[in-house]
C-alpha cells in the first residue's frame, strides 16, 4: 500500500487504504478501522479559512494521501460538506457561550454531514464501470440501516436518487417520533423504508441475519452506513476544525465543548481534531440516562448494558460503539481521564433545561442538545466565565416538537429543508421481524 494504512482497533486484521476501510465499514475481526498514525496536520495552514469544503481539503488531506480517493477530496468535499455550521453566540449568557448549530442539513440533524461524505465516497469507489467480479454482477449495492431515528433519514437523504445504490431501512413501527417516521418513509425511489413489527433491537438483529445469511448474499451485495464507518467520521472533524477556528479568531483563545453523545461518533470526530492540532481546550460528554461511558470513567470497569429508552433517544445506547476507538487512542485510564470527561442527564432534567435556557436565553434545544446545555450548566462558574465554551446542538428542536413545544408553550418554526420533507406522502411496507419478511421485502 502506498497511502496512508488503516487498521483494525483489535489488531487483528491487516492494513487496508482508506478506500478498503471505507467499502468495509467494520473490520473482519470486528474492529474499528483507525489510522495507524494520525497523520499531521498544520492548522495554521487552515487560517482564514471558513468554509468547510476548504477546511476539509487540508485537515483531511493526511488521510487521503494516497489512496485512490485522494484526487477527488475536494469534489467530495465541495459536494457533502457546503452546509454551514455556525457558532451562534448566546448572547444573553453574560459568560462566553456559544451553540454549534449542526442542524442546517437536509434532514435537520448532525448526521447529514457524515452521511452525505459517506454517499460520495461510495459513489466514487463503486464507480460506472463494467462489473469486475461475480460479486459486482449482482447488481447495485444495497445499504441495510436499522434506525432507531436520525441515522435512517440522513442516509435515506444522501443516497436518494443515485442509481448505483438501493438503501433499505428498518424502523421500529411505534418507536420512533412522527416527524421522525415521516422522513424515513417519504422518499421513494431507491429507497425502501420496512415498518418492522418489533423493537430497535429486532431491526438491528435483522441486519446482522441478512449480512451472515448465505442465501441472501449470493444475490445481494450487501453494505451498511452505521456510524462506525470511518467515511462518516472523518467529515465530523471538519466542522470542529472549523468551529474551533472561528472561535479562536473571535475570542482569542481555544474552544471547550461539550457534545451530546451516545455512540460517541460525533464525540470521537473532536478529540480527533484536537489531536491533529486544532485548538480545542476540554471536551466533555454529556449523556442521558444510559450511564455506560460516565460510569466507566469514574469506576474504571466498562460495563455495557441494554439500552434505556429516553428522551433523547439517539443516545439511546448502552454499549457505544466508538468507545473502542477511544481506548484505542488513549489505552491507559488515566490518560482517557485527561482527555475527555462524562456526566449524565435524566428526562426530568432534560425537560427542565429546556424550559429554563428558553426563559433565560430564548434559546430552543432539541432534547440532545439539552442534555449538552445541563452538563454545561454544571461546570465550576469560574470555567464557564475564563473560557469560551460550545456546546454542540446535534438537532433541530422542530423534529422533536412532540417533546420540546408543550415544555415551552409554543410552537417551534420548522426549517425549510424540514418542512419541504414533511409534504411528501410516507410510502412504506409492513414486516414481521423475521428474516423471511426482510427477504421477501428485498425481492
Ligand atoms: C445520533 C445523535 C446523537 C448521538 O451521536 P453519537 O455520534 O452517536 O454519539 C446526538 N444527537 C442527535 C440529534 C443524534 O441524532
Amino acid at each position: 500500500m502506498t497511502g496512508s494504512a488503516f487498521v483494525s482497533t483489535r489488531a487483528g486484521a491487516p492494513a487496508v487504504s482508506l478506500s478498503e476501510a471505507i467499502a468495509r465499514g467494520l473490520a473482519p475481526d470486528g474492529g474499528l478501522y483507525v489510522p495507524a498514525r494520525l497523520p499531521s496536520v498544520d492548522p495554521a495552514a487552515c487560517t482564514g479559512l471558513t468554509r468547510l469544503p476548504d477546511i476539509a481539503r487540508r485537515a483531511l488531506g493526511g488521510f487521503f494521501a494516497g489512496d485512490r480517493l485522494q484526487p477527488a477530496l475536494g469534489e467530495i468535499a465541495d459536494a457533502a460538506l457546503d452546509l454551514p455550521a455556525p457558532n451562534s453566540r448566546v448572547a444573553a449568557c453574560t459568560d462566553p457561550l456559544y451553540a454549534l448549530e449542526l442542524f442546517h442539513g437536509p434532514t435537520a440533524a448532525f448526521k447529514d454531514f457524515g452521511a452525505r461524505f459517506l454517499a460520495e465516497c461510495l459513489q466514487r469507489l463503486e464507480s460506472p464501470r463494467p462489473p469486475q467480479t461475480l460479486r459486482e454482477s449482482r447488481g447495485p449495492l444495497t445499504i441495510l440501516v436499522a434506525t432507531s431515528g436520525d441515522t435512517g433519514g440522513a442516509v435515506a437523504a444522501a443516497f436518494h436518487r443515485r442509481p448505483w445504490v438501493r438503501v433499505v431501512i428498518l424502523y421500529p413501527k411505534g418507536l420512533v417520533s412522527p416527524r421522525q417516521e415521516q422522513q424515513l418513509t417519504c422518499w421513494g425511489d431507491n429507497v425502501v423504508s420496512l415498518r418492522v413489527d418489533g423493537t430497535f433491537d429486532d431491526c438491528q438483529r435483522l441486519v446482522k441475519e441478512a449480512f451472515v445469511d448465505a442465501g441472501l448474499s449470493a444475490t445481494h451485495r450487501f453494505s451498511s452506513a452505521n456510524s462506525i464507518n470511518i467515511g462518516r467520521l472523518l467529515p465530523q472533524t471538519v466542522y470542529y476544525a472549523g468551529s474551533s477556528l472561528d472561535i479562536e479568531r473571535r475570542t482569542g483563545f481555544r474552544a471547550s465543548y461539550v457534545i451530546p453523545a451516545g455512540n460517541l461518533g460525533n464525540a470521537f470526530a473532536a478529540v480527533w481534531a484536537r489531536a491533529l492540532g486544532f485548538p480545542i481546550g476540554r471536551i466533555v460528554l454529556a449523556h442521558n440516562a444510559n450511564r455506560t461511558v460516565p460510569d466507566y470513567l469514574q469506576t474504571g470497569l466498562w460495563r455495557p448494558r441494554p439500552s434505556i429508552a429516553t428522551l433523547a433517544s439517539a443516545m439511546d445506547v448502552g454499549n457505544p460503539s466508538n468507545m473502542e476507538r477511544l481506548r484505542a487512542l488513549y489505552p491507559e485510564l488515566g490518560d482517557l481521564r485527561n482527555q475527555v470527561s462524562a456526566d449524565s442527564v435524566d428526562d426530568a432534567t432534560i425537560r427542565h433545561r429546556i424550559r429554563e435556557d428558553y426563559m433565560q436565553y430564548g434559546r430552543e434545544w432539541c432534547p440532545h442538545t439539552a442534555t449538552a446545555a445541563e452538563v454545561y450548566h454544571r461546570l465550576p462558574a469560574d470555567e464557564r466565565r475564563d473560557r469560551p465554551w460550545v456546546v454542540v446542538a446535534t438537532a433541530h428542536p422542530a423534529k422533536f416538537n412532540e417533546i420540546v413545544e408543550p415544555l415551552l408553550g409554543k410552537v417551534l418554526d420548522v426549517p425549510d429543508s424540514l418542512a419541504k420533507l414533511l409534504q411528501l406522502p410516507r410510502v412504506f411496507l409492513d414486516v414481521s421481524p423475521t428474516l423471511g419478511a426482510l427477504a421477501a421485502a428485498l425481492e
